[in-house]
């Protein structure tokens, strides 16, 4: 599947939100957005112009989208999915993201970003209850045990990844044992439990995607 790959700080510039794509980065003074750099192609002392309904959902979408790391096609196939599924369409949209293997292997800090997660997914490094699983977009199940392969644990970006566990551990919904490397997606979690993402509103990418 195509994947982007141009500048990556340049996808947060555009939404002028962070997204914290670049793992360590991230959190350090060389972060873009934390310099208050202004969008790409932007006059920084220009007016920021009114963004239609459209626009503004556009951008809701592109954000999250971005954010796990997806390409258009698979995004709205998750969408569709999330669609079919009992309940509130946005919420359940989360809640797919959230099962996604590259995804929950970043929550439980094995990697330091859900792009390298998603690099660890695709080389063989994780194993779900015990089996090999090398698709990043495989869904996860309550209850599931999510481990380190033996040869892989000595690893230096899973050992320092691992380092953010003794600082802020893991989100509600997971647990961890950082000495056997291994964790377990206890349940899928509640919209409300996602408190990292802060302010996407769900809702209007489902009106962009109801048009
Ligand atoms: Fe780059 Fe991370 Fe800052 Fe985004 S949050 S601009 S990916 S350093």
């Amino acid at each position: 599947m195509a994947r982007y790959t141009g500048p990556v700080c340049r996808m947060c510039r555009v939404e002028q939100k962070k997204l914290m794509l670049k793992g360590n980065r991230c959190k350090s003074d060389k972060c873009p957005i934390n310099k208050k750099r202004a969008a790409p192609g932007k006059d920084p002392k220009g007016r920021a112009g009114k963004r239609s309904d459209y626009g503004l959902q556009l951008r809701e979408k592109q954000k999250l989208k971005r954010i796990y790391g997806m390409q258009e096609k698979q995004f709205s196939l998750f969408f569709e999915r999330a669609l079919r599924m009992p309940g509130i369409t946005g919420e359940n949209l989360f809640v797919l993201l959230e099962r996604r293997l590259d995804n929950v292997v970043y929550r439980m800090r094995f990697a330091s970003s859900r792009s390298q997660a998603r690099q660890l997914v695709l080389h063989g490094h994780i194993l779900v209850n015990g089996e090999k699983v090398s698709i990043p977009s495989y869904l996860v199940k309550a209850e599931s045990e999510i481990s380190i392969v033996d040869g892989s644990k000595s690893m230096a970006i899973i050992k320092d990844s691992l380092k953010e566990f003794s600082k802020s551990g893991v989100m509600s919904w997971l647990s961890l044992d950082p000495d056997t490397m291994k964790g377990k997606f206890l349940a899928a979690p509640k919209r409300g439990d996602i408190t990292d993402l802060g302010d996407i509103k769900e809702q209007m990418i489902v009106e962009l995607y109801s048009k």
